[in-house]
């Protein structure tokens, strides 16, 4: 096992599926000792018992994301759980697509809380601990329909828009202080949460030049890169990780 990590923590939220899980998976594969955080305990048991078999240090923490007070007391358990955080990734998200006017108010609330709030409040929680310490790395897992108008993701791309805003101002904030803040912005990817996207995400991928859905663990290569000192010098990048589709 590589141990480019070893001796590091790392939070990840939405560890429990996906491209959550497959960060997760490729930290602790690295040597760091991560806590994954999710709603369903039984997927959480299930990922860390898997890197814990691979030789790896995992625990999980079961937590509803969305308000300040979620994202305060899930920082607190990680802290219990880990001594304090070095890397973390808001990875949590959820993307329910349709058109503008069939939103309700609720449906914006719930997309910007888990979206925007929760990351912004585990920032505001974690950061000036890595800013004191003098080095951390966070990593905001936005997406391509963030940089462009889609339509029918009106809603979704307007919140990791902010994300992006936030990895941003945050490089600002925290940059000097050694912590290093970036975004991955993922195209199209295998996930429970896109398999009910059937055809459509094949469609929407065949638009890029890869032609392709990718997978959990292409996202999470580019996630570990932001996370160790071979990105030493990256501050405040949104690294596309969507086969070319925002290049072309
Ligand atoms: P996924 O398979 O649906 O997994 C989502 C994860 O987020 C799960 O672990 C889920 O935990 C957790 N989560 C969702 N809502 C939560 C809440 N309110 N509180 C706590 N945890 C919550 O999604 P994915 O496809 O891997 O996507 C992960 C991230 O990548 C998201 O931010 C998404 O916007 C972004 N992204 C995905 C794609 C894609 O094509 N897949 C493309 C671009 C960007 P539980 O199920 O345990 O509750």
């Amino acid at each position: 096992m590589s141990s480019e990590l070893s001796g590091t923590t790392a939070l990840v939220t939405g560890g429990t599926s996906g491209i959550g899980r497959a960060a997760a998976t490729t930290l602790a594969g690295l040597g760091a000792h991560v806590v994954l955080s999710g709603r369903d305990a039984g997927r959480g048991a299930q990922v860390v018992e898997a890197i814990r078999s691979a030789g790896g240090q995992a625990d999980f923490v079961a937590t509803e994301l969305g308000d300040e007070a979620s994202a305060r007391s899930l920082a607190a358990r990680a802290r219990e759980l880990v001594g304090h955080v070095d890397v973390l990734v808001n990875n949590a998200g959820i993307f329910p697509f349709g058109p503008t006017a069939d939103t309700v108010e609720s449906d914006f609330d719930e997309v910007f809380s888990v979206n925007v709030k929760a990351p912004y409040f585990l920032v505001a929680e974690l950061a000036p601990e890595m800013a004191k310490r003098g080095h951390g790395a966070i990593i905001n897992v936005s997406t391509m329909v963030a940089e462009y108008g889609a339509n029918g993701m009106a809603l979704y791309g307007a919140s990791k828009a902010a994300l992006v805003l936030l990895t941003k101002s945050w490089a600002a904030e925290y940059g000097p202080s050694g912590v290093r803040v970036n975004a991955v912005s993922p195209g199209p990817t295998r996930t429970e949460g896109t398999v009910g996207m059937g055809e459509a995400l094949d469609q929407l991928a065949s638009q890029a030049p890869a032609g392709r859905p990718g997978n959990a663990a292409e996202i999470a290569e580019a996630i570990a890169f932001l996370a160790t000192d071979r990105s030493s010098f990256v501050h405040g990048a949104v690294l596309p990780v969507d086969g070319g589709r925002i290049a072309v």
